[in-house]
């Protein structure tokens, strides 16, 4: 029987995304999916434990999960290089203009290992991945070791030479002046500019958006910007407090009644963008828990909140693995099954929340494994 479906790619090189469109689905629109699946052609497959089994699908792109456990990370986030010239203050990776880059041989043994430890899908970054000289290899690297792959761009450089990625995401955080205060640079045109030069080549192209109280007031005109550009794909992220945007990060930072309006708003988006697949990232799902959204349905769509190490590892230039591109820690048992106080311990989402973002939680009160202080069901409970 199959217990759950996640649809999509991944369309980020940071954090895990989920679907949004499928909570409203109607129950008949979710059975009439669970039917056509049993007979999608699967690209690959690799056994869970317990006798379970999970599916990669390419049409539609999917993963098809039967059984309950999960046996290690379908989805990787590579860096393939340090090097970016632009000044953007929130950039979870301290990148250099002249910053350094992963040889393709290391980046083909890096794909192939991961292909053989189940992984399903990479998500390449950087620093500016455009600036990577050999990127038509990487994805041929890529498909030759059975894996799908994404890409996240800023959209400055050779938009042209990524062809071949099976899904493409550019940054565009606002538009003019919110932009420029959001990414240090007033680049709003070039990224809508390469969304329109990707969706005319062919590409399964998406918009990154990072949510900050200063973006999240013109949300949906930046939205309504990258879908008239060509974006089928919105994958809205919450803000981190990682490498450059450390600092920044308190002043930068959604404010709580901004983050208790995330899902009225996102409903009335996936109305509006009929078509459009909107995605929240794994460190947004405390904002959703807070609204009571249907913790079965997220169950059913293969919902990962903070499952760094577990559904996702990430890959640094060196080499180096940690749950998520956020933190600095090994990937580790502790990560994936935290042991959590109330109110996480007694909440209705926490195999599916997982206490929220750590990353968050670490830089707010200095430990990891707890809850997350901006959800606000940690917030009520005091
Ligand atoms: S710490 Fe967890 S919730 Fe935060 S970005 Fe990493 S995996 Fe996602
Ligand atoms: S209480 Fe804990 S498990 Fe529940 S939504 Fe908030 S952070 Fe997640």
């Amino acid at each position: 029987m199959i217990r759950s479906i996640r649809l999509g790619r991944a369309p980020n090189c940071s954090s895990l995304g989920n679907v949004v469109n499928v909570l409203a689905w109607s129950q008949v629109a979710v059975g009439a999916l669970w039917v056509a699946a049993e007979s999608w052609r699967s690209r690959r497959s690799r056994p869970e434990p317990g006798g379970g089994e999970t599916r990669a699908v390419d049409e539609p792109p999917a993963l098809v999960r039967r059984g309950e456990k999960n046996g290690g990370p379908h989805e990787a986030h590579v860096q393939l290089t340090r090097a970016c010239p632009l000044p953007c203050p929130s950039c979870h990776v301290s990148p250099e203009a002249k910053g350094e880059s992963v040889p393709l041989p290391v980046v083909e043994a890096r794909f192939r290992e991961l292909s053989s430890q189940g992984v399903f899908h990479v998500a390449v970054g950087g620093g500016e991945a455009l600036a990577y000289p050999e990127l038509a290899r990487v994805v041929e690297a890529a498909h030759a070791a059975g894996l799908s792959i994404g890409l996240t761009t800023s959209g400055r450089g050779r938009v042209d030479t990524a062809r071949g990625f099976d899904q493409i995401n550019v940054s565009l955080d606002g538009l003019g002046e919110v932009y420029e205060r959001a990414r240090g640079y007033d680049g709003a045109q070039e990224a809508l500019h390469a969304i329109q030069r990707l969706a005319a080549q062919g590409a399964r192209v998406g918009a990154n958006i990072v949510l900050s109280r200063d973006t999240f007031p013109s949300l949906r005109d930046t939205v309504n910007a990258a879908v008239q550009s060509g974006a089928r794909d919105i994958h809205l992220l919450r803000l981190k407090p990682a490498g450059r945007g450390t600092e920044p990060y308190l002043s930068r930072r959604l404010a709580p009644e901004q983050a208790l309006q995330l899902w009225p708003l996102l409903s009335s988006l996936v109305e509006e963008f009929a078509g459009v697949s909107f995605r929240v990232d794994c460190a947004m799902t405390p904002w959703l828990a807070a609204h009571g959204v249907d913790p079965e349905r997220m169950r059913a769509f293969g919902w990962t909140g903070c499952h760094g190490g577990d559904a996702l590892v990430a890959v640094d230039v060196n080499g180096r693995r940690t749950p998520c591109s956020f933190v600095d820690v090994e990937p580790s048992s502790d990560w994936i099954s935290p042991r959590l106080p109330e109110p996480c311990a007694s909440c209705d989402y926490l195999d599916i929340c997982r206490g929220g973002c750590h990353a968050v939680a670490q830089h707010l009160r200095g430990e990891l494994l707890v809850p997350d202080p901006e959800c606000p069901l940690v917030i009520a409970h005091g």
